[in-house]
Formats: C-alpha cells, sequence, structure tokens
C-alpha cells in the first residue's frame, strides 16, 4: 500500500539505461533509487542519452517519485595525498554535477568525503573544501551530499563533527547537504538502537537536521563501534529490523527518502521494500 506515501528505492544498475531503472523502480514498488553515476573505477562517463534521460524524468512525474540519487564512484577520492587522484576527483565530481544539472536538474548527488591516507584530518578536510569550492556554482541545481561513513582506514566523515566542518568551510553551501547512512553511523559508533533520538538530537545540534536529504538504509553485518564497512540485508544485521522500522518511522525523519543498499540482487530488493512499506505508520 503506497497510501502511505513512503519514500523508498534501492541501488539499481545503470547498465541498461536510465528509463530503465525507472521501469525496474516501479515493478518493486520504489518510488525513487540510487545509481552510480559513472563507472565504480571511474574512468570516461557514458554519454546520456536525451531520449533515455527524458522518458525516466516522465516516469518519474507520472509516479510521483521522489528526488533520485546519485552516487559518486566509491574510488573517488578528494583528500588523497596523492595530487593526481585529488585531480581526478574533482573533474569526475564537476563533470558528474554538470551532467546531473543537465539531465536531472533538481535531483541528489551524494559521494564519500575521502580518505586522508595518512596526511590527517586537518589536512584532508583542507582538501575536500578545496574540492568543493572549485566544483559547486552558485546556480546548480542539484543538491551534492556528503556521506557519513563507518570510520574505517583513514575515512573522514566518521563523525557529525568532521561533516560539519566540512560544510563549514565550504564557500557555497546552499545546495551542500548530508546522507545519512545507517550501518556505517551504527559502525561509527552512533547508537540507533538505543538512543535513536539523542543521535538525531546530536546530528541537529552539530550539523542541523535541516541538511539532511536522504538515508542510506542498511543493516550491518559488524558490532557496534567497530568502524567498519561491512552492509547487511534489512533484518539480518547487528542493527536489526525493530530498530530499523523504529528508525524509518522516527518523525523527523520519515519524510525522507530511503535508499537501500542491501546485498541483494533485485527481487531482494523487492522483498525489503515490501516488507518496509508495510512496517512503515
Ligand atoms: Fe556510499
Ligand atoms: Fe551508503
Ligand atoms: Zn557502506
Amino acid at each position: 500500500m503506497k497510501t502511505k506515501n513512503m519514500k523508498i528505492g534501492c541501488h539499481l544498475s545503470i547498465s541498461k539505461g536510465y528509463a530503465h531503472m525507472g521501469k525496474e523502480a516501479l515493478k518493486i514498488d520504489a518510488n525513487t533509487f540510487q545509481f552510480f553515476s559513472r563507472n565504480p573505477r571511474g574512468g570516461q562517463a557514458k554519454e546520456i542519452n536525451p531520449a533515455d534521460s527524458e522518458e525516466l524524468l516522465k516516469i518519474m512525474k507520472e509516479n510521483d517519485f521522489a528526488k533520485i540519487l546519485a552516487h559518486a564512484p566509491y574510488t573517488l577520492n578528494a583528500c588523497s595525498k596523492d595530487p593526481s587522484i585529488r585531480n581526478f576527483a574533482k573533474n569526475v565530481l564537476a563533470d558528474d554535477l554538470e551532467r546531473m544539472d543537465t539531465y536531472f536538474p533538481g535531483n541528489l548527488y551524494n559521494f564519500h568525503p575521502g580518505s586522508h591516507t595518512g596526511q590527517g584530518v586537518e589536512k584532508g578536510i583542507e582538501q575536500i573544501v578545496e574540492a568543493l569550492n572549485d566544483v559547486l556554482k552558485p546556480d546548480m541545481k542539484t543538491t551534492v551530499l556528503l556521506e557519513t561513513m563507518s570510520g574505517k582506514g583513514s575515512e573522514i566523515g566518521r563523525s557529525f563533527e568532521e561533516i560539519a566542518e566540512i560544510i563549514g568551510k565550504t564557500e557555497l553551501k546552499d545546495n551542500l547537504g548530508v546522507c545519512l547512512d545507517t550501518c556505517h553511523i551504527y559502525s561509527a559508533g552512533y547508537d540507533i538502537i538505543n538512543e535513536p533520538d539523542e543521535v538525531l538530537d546530536e546530528f541537529d545540534n552539530i550539523i542541523g537536521l535541516k541538511r539532511l536529504h536522504a538515508i542510506h538504509l542498511n543493516d550491518s553485518m559488524t558490532p557496534f563501534n567497530s568502524n567498519k564497512d561491512r552492509h547487511e540485508k534489512i533484518g539480518y544485521g547487528t542493527i536489526g529490523l525493530k530498530a530499523i522500522v523504529d528508525f524509518i518511522n522516527n518523525k523527523r525523519i520519515k519524510f525522507l527518502p530511503f535508499y537501500l543498499e542491501t546485498p541483494n540482487e533485485v527481487p531482494g530488493f523487492a522483498k525489503e521494500i515490501k516488507c518496509l512499506r508495510k512496517e512503515f505508520l
């Protein structure tokens, strides 16, 4: 039943084009989805066929879709100690944002802040800010999201403070926001099982809930505060179904779009969407 109008979708493969993802979302009762902006290994993005993008926009409009979320390649690292990797990150960000603005204006683009690879958190944050100041434009129509990370290795974005510092130091922050990943924050030591409201209070005090635009909804394979990044199917991990159901029904976030990134193929996502829609109040 879509009457309660939960905004939920999952990560879909872009290999058959944009409209195909829209149709696939419809088939599994999703009303949004996430996709990689380009090959996860980076490299040249495939040209967008305007007929394909227009067909997706039509599907989205006719079916009252929430914003779709383009995810930058995992290899993108705006704060690597290697200047050529940093430069590559800037080029990919600029190119992806240009494509989103052209073909899918008004939607969302998410990236991992990056790993400082030994340079230290402060240097890393400085370089992420530099990249953002380079690529964000005043008239941009895409909302750019920093993802909350689990803190594996030298990852930046493991705490709300680090994300807030990046946003605080970026010049054009009107179109800058956050995507909260439930697996990542639980792994980073935010106890969304026992203290979900305290976690959201903390987010609000440090970053501001008005910056929160999207939720990556995942269970976790690893224990609380483990700083690992291993997604699990909904209800089969250390977070568990009850905490996840409570979380999606929390008044402060229930109107946001939820994107599943659980280890599933499309039929598995369909099952999770069905289950979560049933639990959505
Ligand atoms: Fe991610
Ligand atoms: Fe995620
Ligand atoms: Zn992850």
